[in-house]
C-alpha cells in the first residue's frame, strides 16, 4: 500500500514567507499514488447517485475529471472569472488581499442534480465555501465535498460543514 502522504512534497515559504506549500504534483506523478487517490476520493460516493463532479480550477480539474470517470458521472468546471465562453453565474469570495470570483456556466446544472465538489486542498475554506454558494444558487443538491489535503488549523472543513455539507479528506497537515 503506497503511503500517499509521503508522496506530497512540501515547499516552505512558497508562494510567500510562512506558507508551507503542499505540492501534489509529486503524488499525481506516481502511478500507484494517483490511482489510489482517485479510488479513495470516489469511495464514499460509489453507491450514491451523483450526476456530476464540480472541480475547482485548476488542480480540482485533474482530480475531479478522474473521479467523475470513476463514478460514471459528468464533470462541471468551476473556473476563475472570465474563462468560460458561454453565459455564466459567479460568486465572489474574499482573499487575504482583495476579492476573487469563481464562475460556472448558467446552464451547467439542472435543478436538483446531485453534485460532488472536488479540489486538491482545503485551507481557510473560502474557495470551497464560494463553490457551495454558487452551486446552491444554481439549484444543485450538493452531495458532499472531497479534498486530498486538509489544513485543520485553518478551519476550512468546519466552515464548509457549517453549511450542512459533508466533507471527506484523505490526509491532514499541520500548520498553514
Ligand atoms: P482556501 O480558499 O483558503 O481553502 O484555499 C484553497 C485553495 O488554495 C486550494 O485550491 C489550494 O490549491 C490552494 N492552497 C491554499 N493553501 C495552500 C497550501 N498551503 N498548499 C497548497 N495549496 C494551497
Amino acid at each position: 500500500m503506497t503511503d500517499l502522504k509521503s508522496l506530497v512534497r512540501t515547499i516552505p515559504d512558497y508562494p510567500k514567507p510562512g506558507i508551507m506549500f503542499r505540492d501534489i504534483t509529486t503524488l499525481l506523478g506516481d502511478a500507484q499514488g494517483f490511482k489510489s487517490v482517485i479510488a479513495q476520493m470516489a469511495e464514499p460516493y460509489r453507491t450514491q447517485p451523483i450526476d456530476a463532479v464540480a472541480g475547482i480550477e485548476a488542480r480540482g480539474f485533474i482530480l475531479g475529471g478522474a473521479v467523475a470517470d470513476r463514478l460514471g458521472c459528468g464533470f462541471i468546471p468551476i473556473r476563475k472569472k472570465g474563462k468560460l465562453p458561454h453565459k455564466t453565474i459567479g460568486m465572489e469570495y474574499t482573499l487575504e488581499y482583495g476579492v476573487d470570483v469563481i464562475e460556472i456556466h448558467e446552464d451547467a446544472i439542472t435543478k436538483g442534480e446531485r453534485i460532488l465538489i472536488v479540489d486538491d486542498l482545503i485551507a481557510t475554506g473560502g474557495t470551497a465555501e464560494a463553490a457551495v454558494k454558487l452551486l446552491n444558487q444554481s439549484g444543485a443538491d450538493i452531495a458532499g465535498a472531497v479534498f486530498v489535503v486538509d489544513l485543520p488549523e485553518l478551519g476550512g472543513r468546519k466552515l464548509v460543514e457549517s453549511h450542512g455539507i459533508e466533507c471527506h479528506v484523505l490526509m491532514n497537515f499541520d500548520g498553514h
